[in-house]
């Protein structure tokens, strides 16, 4: 599926997930949303990172719709503050363009302001059951009105000893509602919490996609143009350490023009593979670079999936993939199997944008880390330069749709238009530093 406009999403909602920069549904997304709107009990087996929380916000903003009475419709259970905090962020996100009211609750602070806010009227109300129940209790929060419950992280809210909690609530909220669970792992409790809590789910499994083996060293460097990446590579590939190293291109011939250039700068062997390769010379390529005859294979990301090679020492993303699960698969290449590896981006000013999705995705900051020193930074040509300013500014556009665009008032008078590029590129870049 390649657009949210198939899952019978509203305008509103479209608009939202446009501006929040989200091109397609991820996999749990496409399978969950379908089955929440027509009114299924779901068992989502799914982990952070894989776009559980929108696979169910938004099919239930669509279904509760609008602002209405003072008691919350719907509750959502978390086990910890910050992941209700960040479910909370998430339901501002989507909620941009609607008039659902929502509120998060949560303990190590003070009820006061909370229960304020919950007097006020809800519509969604994000909760840890600590507090949930604290305010239940009080009689600051009525649950006689909810429709839908769901319990997000059930494993983690397992381990962490809420079960009578959630017995509790499953006593006083009201029998006729429909029911979501999330769970990253099924151990017994939470089957038996599954048996007990869901009627007839529809069962939903994705396999993780955006969680980066913990044993992979990220950083970033941030680099002015094209040139300065090849500089930079063939810098970084003088070290030995560089033992066994996979450099990803977005496109084939960037894979081709890093290869040639490679083949005549740096010592050891280097191949390069993408699809216009033939078969052989691809699965030959793999197996010399598997046998280590290879120090340093191209690849493009199509080509790299399947290879399953130990002990790659360094991943170098020559440049940021657009479709961000593609950064997931690629830095897998390293760190397998509890080997430590590292994997270096090469970001350009155009794709910190990219870089800052992906960091979204993956829920891991990239550590930016300084140039070389006396790494030849070459100058940007016009024709680069005019490019990076046009991807800037359809980025610009594409978070605020108001935004007139540098690029086009610039474009009238193109004699000032390249200095100015690149004073603005490398300003800012200081700046991020
Ligand atoms: P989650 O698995 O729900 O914790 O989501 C992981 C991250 O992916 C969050 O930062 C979401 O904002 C983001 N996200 C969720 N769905 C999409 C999508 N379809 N496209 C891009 N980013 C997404």
């Amino acid at each position: 599926m390649n657009s949210f406009s198939e899952l019978n999403l509203n305008k509103q909602i479209l608009n939202a997930l446009d501006e929040a920069g989200y091109e397609k549904p991820t996999p749990i997304q496409e399978k969950a949303i379908p089955q929440v709107l027509s009114g299924q009990d779901i068992l989502g087996i799914a982990q952070t990172g894989t776009g559980k929380t929108a696979a169910f916000l938004l099919p239930i903003l669509m279904k509760i719709k609008y602002a209405q009475g003072d008691q919350p419709r719907v509750l959502i259970l978390e086990p910890t503050r910050e992941l209700a905090i960040q479910v909370e962020k998430e339901c501002e996100k989507y909620c941009k363009y609607l008039d659902i009211r929502f509120l998060a609750v949560y303990g190590g602070v003070g009820p006061k302001t909370q229960i304020e806010e919950v007097e006020k009227g809800l519509d969604i109300v994000i909760a840890t059951p600590g507090r949930l129940m604290d305010l239940y209790r009080n009689l600051t929060l009525s649950l006689n009105s909810l429709q839908v419950m769901i319990i997000d992280e059930a494993d983690r809210m397992m381990q962490m000893g809420f079960l009578p909690q959630i017995h509790q609530l499953l006593e006083v909220i009201p029998r006729k509602r429909q029911n979501l669970l999330f769970s990253a792992t099924m151990p017994p409790p939470v089957k038996e919490l599954t048996a007990e809590f869901l009627e007839f789910p529809v069962e939903i499994e994705v396999t993780p996609q955006a969680t980066p083996a913990e044993t992979v060293k990220q950083i970033q460097f941030q680099v002015p143009n094209l040139k300065t990446k090849i500089n930079l590579l063939e810098k970084l590939l003088k070290d030995e350490i560089y033992s066994k190293v996979i450099v990803f291109t977005r496109s084939k011939s960037t894979a081709d023009n890093v290869f040639k250039y490679l083949e005549r700068k740096v010592e050891g062997n280097i191949r390069v593979i993408h699809s216009n390769k033939g078969q052989n010379s691809r699965i030959n390529a793999i197996n010399q670079f598997k046998e280590g005859e290879v120090r340093v294979l191209v690849s493009t990301d199509v080509t790299a999936r399947g290879i399953d090679v130990a002990k790659v020492s360094h991943v170098i993303n020559f440049d940021v993939p657009i479709q961000y699960e593609d950064y997931v698969h690629r830095i897998g290449r390293t760190g397998r199997a509890f080997h430590t590896g590292e994997a270096i981006s090469l970001v350009n000013e155009a794709e910190q944008y990219h870089i800052r999705k992906i960091e979204e995705l993956i829920r891991m900051s990239i550590e930016v880390v300084d140039l070389p020193e006396g790494l030849d930074i070459s100058p940007t040509p016009k024709e680069e330069a005019i490019q990076i300013a046009r991807q800037i500014d359809h980025q610009k556009r594409k978070e605020d749709p108001t935004f007139k665009g540098a690029f086009q008032e610039k474009k009238k008078r193109p004699s000032k238009n390249s200095k100015s590029f690149n004073k603005g590129g490398n300003k800012s870049k200081r700046k991020k530093r």
